[in-house]
């Protein structure tokens, strides 16, 4: 065991755990949590830092994953069972190994699974839920130190619970993913005017698997991002490297960070360096292993809060947002991301039970995000917004139970299965009223 202060990706929030143990299994961890449990000491399992809230973060003893078994079990039809520490850059490669791969991925894939998992993480995709909606069973050491297994029909609650569950629920120890035959997709990258986006928002959502777009503040240019598979055996056409290399590298990160920086220094120039950016990203189109178009690489460190809401309500949320930014003087570098889902199941899902957009607003780290979020956040608040649970807002227990129609239920297992809060930290009481 050592200790040491440990920091998000984000730089948002520190922990000095009392402890830092890294097992190599479930067994290992029962002995932990038991341990942990009689020395009266919170536990709580990290995986790569991404979340911008104090989700991972605790007093007591920290779980890392780096050495938690690596399985990789594939049962057939598509079902495969791999170890919680998995992250998602070496897992998509592993899958594709086998002849698989996940449906629907988010932008980066730096996390954990059970990280990218616990926090609700999702891509986008009209037809697809969050990541969540791909597992069809965990394995969990519960504070009791007993080993849970989970599933649609193996204690379904816990299963619906657990599947985003913010590390309330037990230590995750393997996950069970509905993987699909490997496939490549193509992608097309387009500038495209706001309003134009916005009015075949409908068409561009149900022709395209994949239909995300990002909207430049102080400006009405977005740029579509349109993701479709290709049949399989189709020839693959990769960017070339030095395509790759400007675009991701370049534009997307090195440029972008001097732009931030410019910014940061100068924030009456954001509109004009924003018309910069919409211009610098020009239509590109390229056809590659899925896992591989749904990643991007993320240097230029921001702040993020990230809300989704009732599809229909997107057109509304984003003209509420652009009059804000025009009338508040606030100067603001970084895209609008906007994303789609299906609804789908796991109780505390921010797409539970209706069709979804998600806005994601950013802010560069040198530069206060605090009004530009209040802002969107009270925005949000109007049009039944639900946070996502690892980037950055202030609501409350009362206020979220608002918002999640088995929100109740939820706390009902987690009373169940962790009445002493073993996996407690002062995140889990705000947003879980306790
Ligand atoms: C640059 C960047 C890009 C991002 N892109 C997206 C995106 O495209 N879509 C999106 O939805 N989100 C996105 N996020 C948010 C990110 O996916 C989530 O915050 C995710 O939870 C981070 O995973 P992690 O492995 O870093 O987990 P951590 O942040 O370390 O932990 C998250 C939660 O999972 C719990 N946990 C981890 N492992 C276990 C386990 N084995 N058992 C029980 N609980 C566990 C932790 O206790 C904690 O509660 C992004 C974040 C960043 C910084």
């Amino acid at each position: 065991m050592t200790a040491a202060t440990w920091t998000n990706w984000a730089r948002t929030e520190t922990a000095n755990p009392a402890a830092v143990v890294h097992p190599r299994d479930a067994d290992e961890v029962s002995r932990v949590l038991l341990a942990a449990a009689d020395a009266g000491r919170r536990v709580k399992a990290v995986g790569s830092g991404h979340s911008f809230t104090g989700v991972a973060v605790t007093d007591g003893v920290q779980l890392q994953l780096d050495r938690l078994e690596r399985r990789l079990q594939v049962h057939g039809d598509g079902l495969v069972t791999v170890g919680a520490g998995w992250p998602l850059h070496a897992l998509g490669p592993a899958l594709a190994a086998q002849g698989l791969a996940m449906s629907n991925l988010g932008d980066i894939d730096v996390q954990t699974i059970s990280g990218a998992i616990g926090t609700g993480t999702h891509g986008t995709g009209g037809r697809f839920g969050g990541i969540s909606d791909q597992v069809r069973a965990l394995e969990l050491v519960l504070a009791d130190g007993s080993v849970a297994r989970c599933s649609p029909d193996d204690d379904p609650d816990l299963f619906q619970s657990a599947r985003v569950g913010l590390g309330a629920f037990g230590v995750v120890t393997a996950v069970t993913l509905q993987c699909e035959p490997a496939y490549a997709l193509h992608a097309v990258e387009t500038p495209m005017p706001l309003a134009e986006v916005l009015e075949g928002l409908d068409d561009f959502i149900a022709a395209n698997e994949h239909f995300e777009f990002y909207w430049f503040p102080h400006t009405h240019r977005t740029l579509t991002k349109r993701n479709n598979r290709v049949p399989q055996g189709s020839p693959l056409a990769p960017l070339s490297r030095a395509r790759a290399y400007v675009d991701d590298e370049l534009l997307s990160n090195r440029l972008f960070e001097v732009l931030n920086r410019v910014a940061t220094l100068a924030p009456r120039a954001v509109p004009r360096l924003n018309a910069v950016s919409a211009r610098a990203l020009s239509a590109r189109e390229f056809t590659d292993e899925s896992y591989k178009v749904f990643a991007s690489t993320r240097s230029v460190r921001f702040r993020e809060s990230e809300w989704a809401m009732p599809r229909a309500a997107l057109p509304e949320v984003l003209r509420e947002i652009d009059g804000w930014v025009e009338s508040s003087g606030e100067r603001l570098p970084f895209p609008v991301e906007v994303r789609f889902g299906a609804a789908d199941q796991p109780w505390l899902s921010t797409a539970y039970g209706r069709d979804t957009a998600w806005v994601a607003v950013h802010q560069y780290h040198r530069m206060d995000h605090t009004r530009y979020f209040d802002a969107v956040q009270s925005i949000l608040r109007s049009y039944e917004g639900r946070p996502h649970w690892g980037k950055m807002h202030s609501l409350d227990g009362e206020q979220l139970a608002e918002l999640y129609p088995r929100f109740g239920d939820a706390m009902a297992v987690r009373d169940r299965v962790d009445p002493a809060r073993l996996f407690g930290n002062a995140y889990l009481e705000r947003v879980f009223a306790g």
